[in-house]
């Protein structure tokens, strides 16, 4: 358990809060937007345990969280966030490094998003599910960190073991169809991406496009912990099948969202929490000063 400051609805300190113990954490995205999460499913067995949590961190104030319990032996406990913690007036990368802090200070060691994506590869349709396994970044958030201290390797940036999980859940809801393979693009938005961007994503591998994975897969492997993500496609990429509609669009923002939300639900209670091997790809570093003078002369 670590103390932290909780932070005040008038900017004020609270005395410190303790957090801990909390071994999942999932990232709301667009496709859980609509809902009061998870209290508006009244999934049997879930609890809230704290809403409105803020929490101080060293990059500002946290964007709210919330703690719920999962009906599980023992109850797993869950922190969530909507909209990937993204606050006002706040880059979102710095909104990202806040949220990620806390997960670090709460134990989090799985993370779960999810989100709404573009398709870019023509095969997809609105409504199905992509569960990626790796990812092109063209957004202009590279140098997000919580810290110099360790090596990030991507070089299997997705957890094996939480994909997994999430696609066997997805598989057995009657969404659209389910793709367990992809590469995700992560622009920068706010705005959509223009035909020719999109067509040079295709040529270059990418199968949807999306503004949230990045940095959010660094700052995990950054703090130890697992992640991977399940994206729904709300809209085809300009210039890919034929221009989307924003109807169709609508229309899934507020209907998938509860099955969405009790997918994820289910697949929060079904994440192995056991180590894996996600944790070798994070190394100490060795650009600290302590190592200059210790080059091995021949
Ligand atoms: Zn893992």
């Amino acid at each position: 358990m670590v103390q932290v400051r909780r932070v005040q609805p008038d900017g004020g300190m609270n005395d410190s809060t303790m957090i801990g113990g909390v071994h999942l954490a999932l990232i709301g995205g667009s496709g859980t937007f609509s809902l009061n999460f998870p209290d508006d499913l009244e999934y049997p067995g879930v609890r809230v345990l704290e809403r409105d949590l803020v929490l101080e961190t060293p990059f500002g104030s946290s964007p709210p969280l919330k703690l719920f319990s999962l009906p599980t032996d023992p109850p797993r406990r869950v922190l969530t966030v909507k909209m990937h913690g993204r606050l006002p007036g706040v880059s979102w990368g710095d909104a990202s490094r806040r949220l990620f802090w806390v997960f670090k200070a709460a134990g989090v060691k799985k993370i779960v998003a999810e989100g709404g994506v573009g398709s870019v590869n023509p095969l997809l349709d609105p409504l199905d599910l992509v569960i990626p396994t790796d990812y092109l970044d063209f957004s202009l958030r590279k140098d997000v960190s919580l810290g110099e201290d360790f090596l990030c390797i991507m070089r299997q940036p997705i957890c094996p073991q939480v994909h997994r999980a999430l696609a066997a859940v997805a598989k057995s809801w009657e969404f659209g169809r389910v793709f367990t393979r992809g590469t995700y693009v992560v622009t920068e938005g706010r705005h959509f991406e223009s035909p020719a961007e999109v067509s040079m994503f295709r040529q270059w591998g990418g199968d949807i496009v999306g503004q949230t994975l990045c940095p959010e897969v660094y700052l995990a492997r950054e703090i130890g912990a697992c992640y991977a993500g399940v994206y729904l496609v709300v809209n085809y990429g300009e210039g890919v099948v034929k221009p989307w509609e924003y109807d169709v669009l609508r229309n899934i923002f507020f209907d998938q969202a509860a099955p969405l939300g009790r997918m994820l639900l289910q697949a929060l209670q079904e994440v192995p929490l056991d180590p894996c091997c996600c944790s070798g790809f994070r190394k100490p570093t060795l650009l600290h000063e302590g190592n200059i003078g210790k080059g091995r002369s021949k």
